[in-house]
């Protein structure tokens, strides 16, 4: 079976979030279980891009209200990656130095259209078009509807939410950049009167999965506008938890780390990321090390965490240590604590994969007080680097994270995102930590856990499947 995804980010190419990594694992555990599966990303002006020789396969037009524009479809001159990936370029829109800024319509029309337009050339077609999020929301769209790629509209196409708070709204002014079809249908692309990449996935897609079965229950409840839609459709919806790429995040192999490390050796080798840690950031090695990664925005809950630390810091008996970049306001707020609590505490803002890695290796315990949390993957690497997960039960988290006080629990949940529970939450872990036996033994417990792809990618398999 041939299955082609496309994606706006895949890792190690392209990546501003958990997307990349599920579109830069799932394929690689796909062929494993013999499926071909490659991806279709956009051609991005990156590092990746220039560490890498391209070969460009094929070359042509794209329309794009009505002005032609040159595009071409280049493949890696030497691949190691376990998938093929086909990069669309688009010069004048798609050669950019970012993923995602404020000409997202119209780059990703023409990645979308281009896409297409290509795969119409190929004589072996797909099997199945796997598209994620609103950004290849158009995809199923045009699959069904436009005129140019009737030949294709047999095959089926699935959509994955990985977030639906994003939902890539434009005004009708651009109708006309969708390759023609009946405008008896344009209906199905509407949503509160706006072309709705997002909801046409939902209404036109054969399937379409959220990326954890909690979050797709969520998400019919309130999805950002979207959940009567998903609750209509309801029949062809199904959550499927996201797996981690167990190779890339290996505390065994991961070259990021200071020092790798296995259940059998892992209160050396953190201690060595530990130190490191501190070191850089001045904190004290002694103390419980909280840590929080990620987007500062209000789904990440992120906007209560200078109150949180401010108060936790004050009060108790343990070091803080935040990466991350989003929210101007909250990025100064964070920065502002630095001085009042030097030794204790600080903040990276900005985006540093080494420094997650080494942090899912070091910190004791990791924060994620998220509003809204689809999947999560921060919960899973650091299960497997055996740092103890804090958050709010719901999304994926909720599917992935057992309280300790319950039979089986490791991780520490609390219900609600205000700041005396996540405060709560962190004075649970500071107990924990101050019983070394049991906290010891926990975090060679949540190593065991396996999140690997294994099982969801045979999941996906299966639904393929009933739709082929
Ligand atoms: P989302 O996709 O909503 O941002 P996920 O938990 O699905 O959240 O995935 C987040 C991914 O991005 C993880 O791999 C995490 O380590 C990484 N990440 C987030 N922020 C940063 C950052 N500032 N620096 C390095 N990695 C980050």
């Amino acid at each position: 079976m041939n299955i082609i995804h496309i994606s706006a980010e895949c890792y190690p190419i392209a990546k501003v979030g958990g997307l990349a990594d599920v579109v830069g694992a799932l394929p690689k555990y796909q062929n494993a279980l013999g499926l071909k599966s490659s991806v279709i990303m956009p051609f991005y002006d990156k590092k990746f891009t220039a560490d890498n020789t391209f070969v460009s396969v094929y070359k042509s037009q794209v329309l794009l209200n009505e002005v032609v524009r040159d595009f071409e479809v280049l493949i890696l001159k030497e691949n190691s990656l376990d998938f093929d990936v086909f990069f669309i370029n688009v010069p004048s829109l798609l050669f950019k130095d970012y993923v995602y800024s404020f000409d997202d319509t119209d780059r990703f029309l023409a990645f979308q259209i281009a896409a297409l337009d290509w795969i119409l050339t190929l004589d072996e077609k797909p099997n199945i078009f796997h598209c994620h999020d609103h950004h290849t929301g158009l995809v199923p769209f045009m699959l069904q509807e436009s005129f140019k790629y009737k030949s294709l509209n047999n095959i089926p196409v699935i959509t994955t939410i990985h977030n639906a708070q994003y939902q890539g709204g434009f005004g009708y002014d651009k109708l006309g950049f969708i390759p023609e079809f009946d405008l008896k249908n344009a209906g199905l692309l509407d949503w509160n009167n706006q072309i709705n990449p997002l909801a046409a996935a939902i209404k036109c897609a054969w399937r379409v999965t959220t990326v954890s079965p909690s979050y797709m229950e969520e998400l019919k409840l309130e999805a950002n506008g979207l959940q009567d839609l998903l609750k209509a459709e309801s029949q062809k919806c199904v959550g499927i938890l996201n797996g981690i790429d167990a190779a890339v995040w290996n505390p065994e192999k991961d070259e990021y780390l200071i020092s790798n490390f296995l259940e059998k050796n892992v209160n050396l080798g953190r201690g060595k990321n530990k130190k490191w840690l501190c070191e850089t950031f001045n904190l004290d090695t002694s103390k419980p090390l909280f840590a929080f990664i990620g987007r500062l925005v209000y789904e990440k809950g992120s906007d209560l965490l200078p109150e949180v630390f401010q108060t936790i810091l004050k009060e108790e008996n343990c070091s803080i240590l935040l990466l991350g970049s989003g929210n101007k306001e909250v990025e100064e707020q964070l920065k502002a604590l630095k001085e009042e609590h030097k030794g204790n505490y600080d903040a990276f803002i900005g985006y540093d994969e080494k420094l997650s890695h080494i942090i899912y290796g070091g910190a004791d315990f990791l924060l994620m007080p998220s509003r809204v949390e689809p999947c999560g993957l921060n919960q899973m690497y650091s299960l497997r680097y055996g740092t103890i997960p804090i958050v709010r039960s719901t999304g994926g988290l909720k599917d992935t994270v057992i309280d300790i006080a319950n039979e089986n629990g490791f991780g520490i949940c609390h219900d609600e995102v205000t700041v005396a529970e996540i405060e709560h939450a962190i004075q649970r872990g500071i107990t924990l930590y101050k019983d070394q036996d049991k906290f010891k033994k926990t975090r060679k417990y949540i190593m065991k856990i396996d999140h690997s792809w294994d099982a969801s990618a045979s999941e996906y398999i299966e639904l393929y499947k009933s739709i082929n």
